[in-house]
C-alpha cells in the first residue's frame, strides 16, 4: 500500500500550524469562531454516538430508570470537544496515582491513628461513628486482611493564579465513572479524528477510503500471527492476524469516518483512557488471588441507581470484553476475564448473607470473592439497622473488599486534612522525592480547632470551602454560608466543628465549553476537576497492581461550586493536552 495524506477542511477560525512530516495540526479551538451548523451536526452525531455506544445513565424523569436496566436512558451529559489541560500536570497527576495508592494503603494498616484522627469527628457524626465502630470491632478481632484491593480516584483543580494542580480528595470508596469515561474519551478522539495514511500493512490489499485518520501498522517483530496495530488515537493494540481482524478494523474505521469534516483538533492529543478495562482487570486479579473458581465479585448497590450502565460495563468487562471500542475488542481475541458478578443491596445482603465458620462469605448461597462497593458512603445508605449489620457481615468474612472499612476511613476528609499536617506524609511513606511530589499537591487543609485559621475564614469566607465527612457531592459550604456556619458554631461553643475541615478555595481557569445535556447544547463559561484513576492490589507482602488507570474529567459551569455528574453539576469531559 502507498502513502496518501488526505487534505484537511476547517470550519471556525483554528489556529492552523504546518508540523515537520507537513501535516496540518490544529492547535486550540476558537469558540466563538465555529460554524453553528457545525456544532448542530457535531452535537447530533455525538447524542447518537452516546446511545449506541452505551455513553447512557437513567433519566430521572422515568420513574424505573434506576431499577430495571434498559428502561429509560439518556445520554451521559457531556462535554462537545475535550477540554484544554497542560501535559506537564496531566503527567504530575498519572505519576503521583501509585504513591497515593502506597499511601492509602500503608494509612489503612494504622488503625490507632485512624481512630485516633476522627475521635472527635466520631462523638457529633453519626455515620462516621457507624463506620469507626465496624473498624473498632476489626481492631478488636485482630482482623488481617491479607488482599487489599484499592479502586481510588483521586480529583485535581489547577488553580489558575499559582499554577498548581490541587487535590481536591481522593476516593476510596464507589470511586465512579471508569465505565463511562473511557467512552467520553472515544467520543471526542473519533469526533477529533483527522486524516487517514496507511503506512504499511500485510493484512491484505484493502486500500483505505480518503478522509480516514492516520493509521500505522507494524508487523509483530516475534511472530507471523500477530500484528501490533499503532494509531494515532489508541495505544498499540496486540491482536491475531486472522480474517476477524480485518472486520474490526473496518468498522472502526467508519466510526472513525463519521465525520467527513472536522473542526481540526488532532486525536492523539487527547490520552487513551482505559479506565474500565484497568479496574475490570484489578478486580479480576483480586478474585484471581482469592482463589476459588465458583466464587462471585458482588456489586453492593443502592436499590435505585441511575448510574447503573456505569457499573454494568465494568461487570460487562468482568465478564467478557465487549467488542464496542477498538482496544477491547482486538484485546478480547487473546483475554477474557470471565468473572460473574451479582448485585445486591445491603439490605438483601443482610437478608441473604452468612459467615461459614472458615471465613467465607456466602450470598443467596453463592461464595462471593469480592465484595465492590457501589454504595454504603452515604448515610442515606444505612436507612436502618439492617445495612449496618450487612456492612458488619462482610467485613467480618474473609472475602476481598474494595473497599475494607479502613481503606474507606483512610479516604475521609479528616485523614485527608491529617496527612497535610507537616511531617504526616514522613510517617507513611519513607521515599522523599514522592513525598514532596504528593506535598506539592496538597492544598490548605485545617481542622476547625485551628481559632486563626477560623478567623481568616470569616473574615474572606470566599477563600475557603467548608466540608462535612461525606461522600457524593452537593454536601460543601462556600461563601457566605462559610461564615454563617463558623459564626455559628463558635457560638454554640459545642464539639460539632468536629464534624468539619476547611479547604482552600482552588480556582480553576475558567473558558468557554460546549455542554451537552438532555439532548440540548449550551455554551457556558466552565471549569474542571481531573480526577486520576488508580489500582491498588496487594497479597501479603506481594503488591500485585499498583498503577494509574486513566481518567476522569468533569466540566461545570463557573457559577456551580459543586462538580458532581450525578448529582446534575457537571458533564463528562476528557483533556486535549496542550
Ligand atoms: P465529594 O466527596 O462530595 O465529591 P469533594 O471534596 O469532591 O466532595 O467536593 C465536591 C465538589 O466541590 C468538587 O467536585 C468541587 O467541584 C468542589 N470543591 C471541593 N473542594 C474544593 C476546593 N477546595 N476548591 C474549589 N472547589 C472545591
Ligand atoms: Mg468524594
Ligand atoms: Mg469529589
Amino acid at each position: 500500500l502507498g502513502t496518501k495524506t488526505v487534505p484537511f477542511k476547517c470550519f471556525g477560525k483554528v489556529k492552523e500550524m504546518e508540523t515537520q512530516e507537513g501535516i496540518l495540526q490544529k492547535t486550540l479551538i476558537d469558540f466563538h469562531g465555529i460554524d453553528e451548523k457545525l456544532i448542530q451536526k457535531m452535537v447530533y452525531d455525538a447524542l447518537v454516538w452516546c446511545s449506541l455506544h452505551g455513553l447512557v445513565v437513567g433519566d430521572k424523569s422515568v420513574q424505573r430508570s434506576g431499577k430495571v436496566p434498559g428502561v429509560g436512558l439518556v445520554h451521559a451529559p457531556f462535554a462537545l470537544l475535550p477540554m484544554a489541560f497542560p501535559k506537564s500536570h496531566w503527567n504530575l497527576a498519572c505519576e503521583v496515582a501509585p504513591i497515593f495508592n502506597e499511601l492509602i494503603d500503608r494509612v489503612s494498616l494504622d488503625g490507632k491513628f485512624l481512630q485516633e484522627a476522627l475521635s472527635r469527628t466520631k462523638k457529633v457524626d453519626a455515620f462516621t461513628s457507624g463506620l469507626l465502630d465496624i473498624h473498632s470491632k476489626m481492631l478488636e478481632i485482630n482482623k488481617k486482611e491479607e488482599i487489599r484491593l484499592g479502586l481510588h480516584r483521586s480529583d485535581y483543580m489547577l488553580d489558575e493564579k499559582t499554577k498548581l494542580l490541587l487535590q481536591v480528595e481522593l476516593n476510596t470508596i464507589s470511586s465512579s465513572f471508569a465505565g463511562l469515561s473511557c467512552r467520553v474519551s472515544e467520543l471526542h478522539r473519533e469526533s477529533c479524528a483527522t486524516e487517514f495514511t496507511v503506512v504499511k500493512s500485510n493484512i491484505g490489499t484493502r486500500r483505505p477510503e480518503a478522509g480516514f485518520p492516520t493509521l500505522s501498522i507494524h508487523p509483530h517483530p516475534s511472530s507471523d500471527f500477530e500484528l501490533h496495530y499503532s494509531f494515532p488515537a489508541y495505544d498499540i493494540c496486540v491482536l491475531q492476524s486472522s480474517k476477524s481482524n480485518d472486520a474490526v478494523l473496518c468498522r472502526h474505521l467508519s466510526l472513525l469516518n463519521y465525520y467527513g469534516e472536522h473542526i481540526g483538533l488532532d486525536p492523539r492529543r487527547i490520552p487513551g483512557n482505559a479506565s474500565v478495562d484497568k479496574f475490570a482487570e484489578a478486580l479480576a486479579k483480586a478474585w484471581t488471588e482469592y482463589n476459588r473458581p465458583r466464587a462471585l465479585v458482588m456489586v453492593v448497590v443502592q436499590p435505585e441507581e441511575r448510574n447503573m450502565y456505569d457499573q454494568h460495563w465494568l461487570c460487562a468487562e468482568l465478564k467478557d470484553r465487549y467488542p464496542f471500542n477498538l482496544l477491547s475488542s482486538l484485546s478480547c481475541l487473546c483475554n477474557t476475564h470471565n468473572v460473574t458478578t451479582i448485585r445486591k443491596t445491603l439490605a438483601e445482603i443482610d437478608e441473604e448473607g452468612e459467615i461459614l465458620p472458615d471465613g467465607t462469605l456466602l450470598v443467596g448461597g453463592q461464595e462471593i470473592s469480592v465484595v465492590y462497593f457501589r454504595a454504603g458512603y452515604a448515610p442515606t445508605d444505612y436507612p436502618s439497622e439492617a445495612e449496618w449489620r450487612a456492612r458488619l457481615l462482610m467485613e467480618q468474612s474473609s472475602a476481598v473488599k474494595c473497599p475494607s472499612i479502613s481503606y474507606q476511613i483512610a479516604g475521609t476528609k479528616k485523614i485527608q486534612q491529617e496527612l497535610a499536617k507537616p511531617n504526616m506524609l514522613e510517617r507513611f511513606l519513607d521515599n522523599k522525592e514522592e513525598i514532596a511530589k504528593l506535598r506539592k499537591c496538597f492544598a490548605g487543609l485545617w481542622s476547625l480547632e485551628d481559632s486563626d485559621i477560623i478567623k481568616k475564614a470569616i473574615e474572606r469566607p470566599e477563600l475557603f470551602v467548608m466540608k462535612p465527612q461525606r461522600e457524593g457531592g452537593g454536601n460543601n459550604i462556600y461563601d457566605d454560608d462559610v461564615r454563617t456556619n463558623l459564626v455559628r458554631l463558635q457560638k454554640e461553643g459545642t464539639q460539632e466543628d468536629a464534624a468539619y475541615i476547611l479547604m482552600q478555595r482552588i480556582f480553576p481557569a475558567v473558558s468557554l465549553t460546549f455542554l451537552v445535556r438532555e439532548g440540548i447544547c449550551h455554551k457556558d463559561h466552565a471549569v474542571s476537576e481531573l480526577g486520576v484513576y488508580g489500582a491498588y492490589l496487594r497479597n501479603k507482602e506481594k503488591v500485585i497492581v499498583n498503577e494509574q488507570c486513566g481518567y476522569l474529567m468533569r466540566t461545570k459551569v463557573s457559577s456551580s461550586n459543586e462538580g458532581g455528574v450525578a448529582a446534575g453539576f457537571a458533564v463528562l469531559d476528557s483533556i486535549y493536552l496542550s
